[in-house]
Formats: C-alpha cells, sequence, structure tokens
C-alpha cells in the first residue's frame, strides 16, 4: 500500500533513500518540490530522472482534506471543517493576529484525557491522527494564504486531541514544518500544549526542537486537578513539576501554564497564592484563560478575572489574560479552542 508523501521528515527520508540505494540529497530535492513549490504529482518533478518519479509514485501518495465546511467570524478567525481519508471530521482554525497568522492543529479523531471541562472529551478517541494528517492542515491554510502574498507563520498544537498521546506521529510533523526546506516555521513559532504526561516531558525535553512548551494546569491542588483532570491521579503536581524542573535545566526555555478560570472552582485569591507557590521562581508564563462555556461549568466574571490576575501579577508572575477570538462562530473549546497565545509571538 502507498504510504502518504508528507508523513515524512527530511531526515526520514534520507535514510529510506539510502535504503533504496539512493542519494541522501534527494531528500531535501524533494522536500523543495513538496513544500516550496508544492508540486501534488510526481510526474511534475522534472528535477528527477523518470525512473526515480516512478519509484517515488509507485511507493507514495499525496492524500488530501476535503474541505466540508469553513466559517468565518467577525473578528477575522476562521474554522476550517476538513473530512480525512475515512470520513472522520477535524478541525483546523486559522487566527489572524498583529504578528502574523497562527493555525491550531487537531492531533487525534476525539481524546482520552477526559478532562470534565473540556467538551472534546466527550467524543473519546477514535485514533491518532498521521503526520500527514496534521501537516496537510497546515499545508491547506497555507495555500489559502498564499494566494494573498501571505504566510502561516505560527503553529499551536492546542486543538482536540493531546499531542503527548500520539508522540511519534507529533514529533515527526514538528520536525517537518520546522525544517527551512519544509515549511519553515521557526521553532520558537510553534507551540504544543499537553494536560500533563509525565515521561513524554522527559522525552521532550532531550528534543533537539526549541519549541515552546504550554502546560494545561488549570487547578493548583492535587485534590482539585485529580477531580477535573483525570492525568493527574497517575502524575500528580509534584512529579510533573519535578518533570518541569527538568525540561527547564535542559533547555533553558519558558514554560507557559494556562489556566482557565472556572467560577467558584479554581478562582478564588486562595487558589491564586497557591498557584503562585506552584510557579514561584520559575521562568514560567501564566496564561489565563476565560472559560468557553461548553457543559456545565460556569466562567469567572469579570472582577473575578481581574483580580486574580493581579495579584499573580503583584506576586511577580509573569501572567496574561487571554483575549478570546471566533467566539461569534462557536469556535472556541471542546468544538475547537482558540487561543491568544502572547507566548508565540516573538
Ligand atoms: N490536550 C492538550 C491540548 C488540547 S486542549 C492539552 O490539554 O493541553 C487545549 C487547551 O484548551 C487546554 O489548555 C484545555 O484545557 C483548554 N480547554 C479545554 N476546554 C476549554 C474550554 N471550554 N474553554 C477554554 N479552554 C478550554
Amino acid at each position: 500500500m502507498k504510504d502518504n508523501i508528507y508523513n515524512y521528515s527530511r531526515s526520514s527520508f534520507e535514510k529510506y533513500f539510502l535504503s533504496i540505494g539512493s542519494p541522501k540529497f534527494r531528500a531535501t530535492q524533494l522536500f523543495e518540490a513538496l513544500y516550496k513549490q508544492r508540486i501534488r504529482d510526481f510526474s511534475e518533478m522534472t528535477n528527477f530522472k523518470k525512473e526515480f518519479r516512478v519509484i517515488l509514485d509507485q511507493n507514495f501518495k499525496f492524500g488530501d482534506l476535503i474541505t466540508r465546511r469553513e466559517q468565518i467570524s467577525a473578528d477575522g478567525t476562521q474554522k476550517y471543517l476538513f473530512a480525512l481519508e475515512d470520513g472522520i471530521l477535524i478541525e483546523t482554525v486559522l487566527m489572524s493576529h498583529s504578528y502574523g497568522y497562527s493555525v491550531c492543529i487537531t492531533t487525534q479523531a476525539g481524546c482520552n484525557m477526559g478532562c470534565l471541562f473540556c467538551a472534546s472529551g466527550e467524543t473519546k478517541k477514535k485514533r491518532n491522527l498521521t503526520t500527514a494528517e496534521m501537516v496537510l492542515q497546515v499545508l491547506k491554510i497555507d495555500n489559502i494564504l498564499k494566494e494573498e502574498g501571505k504566510r502561516v507563520s505560527h503553529v499551536v498544537i492546542m486543538g482536540i486531541g493531546e499531542p503527548f498521546d500520539n508522540y511519534e506521529n507529533v514529533i515527526e510533523f514538528i520536525r517537518i514544518i520546522n525544517d527551512d526546506k519544509g515549511l519553515e516555521i521557526g521553532s520558537r513559532h510553534i507551540t504544543l500544549s499537553t494536560c500533563g504526561i509525565v515521561p513524554k516531558i522527559y522525552e521532550f525535553s532531550a528534543l533537539e526542537l526549541q519549541v515552546n512548551l504550554a502546560i494545561s494546569l488549570h487547578f493548583p491542588t492535587d485534590e482539585l486537578r485529580s477531580k477535573y483532570m483525570k492525568i493527574n491521579r497517575k502524575y500528580g503536581l509534584e512529579e510533573l513539576f519535578k518533570a518541569l524542573h527538568y525540561y527547564y535545566e535542559k533547555t533553558n526555555r519558558r514554560i507557559t501554564f494556562e489556566y482557565i478560570l472556572l467560577a467558584g472552582i479554581n478562582d478564588s485569591l486562595d487558589d491564586a497564592k497557591r498557584l503562585v507557590g506552584l510557579v514561584k521562581g520559575m521562568n514560567a508564563y501564566v496564561n489565563l484563560i476565560p472559560y468557553n462555556e461548553t457543559g456545565i461549568f460556569k466562567r469567572s466574571d469579570e472582577k473575578t478575572r481581574r483580580d486574580f490576575f493581579d495579584y499573580l501579577m503583584k506576586n511577580g508572575v509573569n501572567t496574561t489574560m487571554r483575549k478570546e477570538q471566533g467566539h461569534d462562530i462557536d469556535a472556541a473549546c471542546g468544538q475547537l479552542r482558540l487561543k491568544e497565545m502572547r507566548c508565540v509571538k516573538d
């Protein structure tokens, strides 16, 4: 069976080409054809000899995502509903910022993490997305932007799914979009968000890629976090923070903590105090998120959010309050979470 050509990073192609007796540099040529020239037909890859094009054609296909729906919100946020080859529907969101265009990627069809406040958890994981299915989300949108002389400048891996539960495919995806012969999205413009699968944080620390890490913390005590986020029953706060300190030692990179403010649950000043206790002294950045009301929970009112924010700032914690995008197209968490991540600005 033919494999999808967008499943392979350049180094994976190099290994493959060496194994079939072709020189390594073909990988770079192929990448340029795929990602610079955007060729989607092997017969058009005229920089390769015919015999080589035939080999590629026998072994690989391009695949595609079929656009089922497109919604545009008043603030310019665009949501795409794509069908995968087996008919599964996924969502990808394009957000426009003063600093560029960012795309929010889905990594799994459904999610098994079961966070109570998150609507994606209501759909059990059907399967992991392949690397190609993630690459195609970026490519499709970049092709649309290209027609207007624009490009995708940032990628946030924060759509439906837990990226660390689909680790290999997600890392290969990051390699492809980051490659300067690929989509050339700078590593500092790529952010991966996880609910905290600890062994993968260690693995991620050893990676040569300098991408941003965001942790969906949301609750400042084990009692609360375990109640609302199943993952905390497996990897509690102590273990999580031990891994994060290790990550920081290894990479020297700032860590973003996401914290949804849920009315009456995690939004008191005592909670803020506990949060300060957890992140103080770390090179941390807290992103306060107004909850998108998808289930039984309510978002904290504005004054509570403001007070929480002020408390963190007064106590020396670098904090931002996330502004929402795409509210009017219902394109936020659950169906799709729309993020304004300051940390991906630089
Ligand atoms: N599984 C990963 C990435 C997907 S979730 C993770 O947990 O980080 C992306 C972010 O959206 C997480 O921080 C998640 O907790 C948050 N989120 C989920 N439901 C939300 C909602 N209704 N409103 C606001 N943020 C939500």
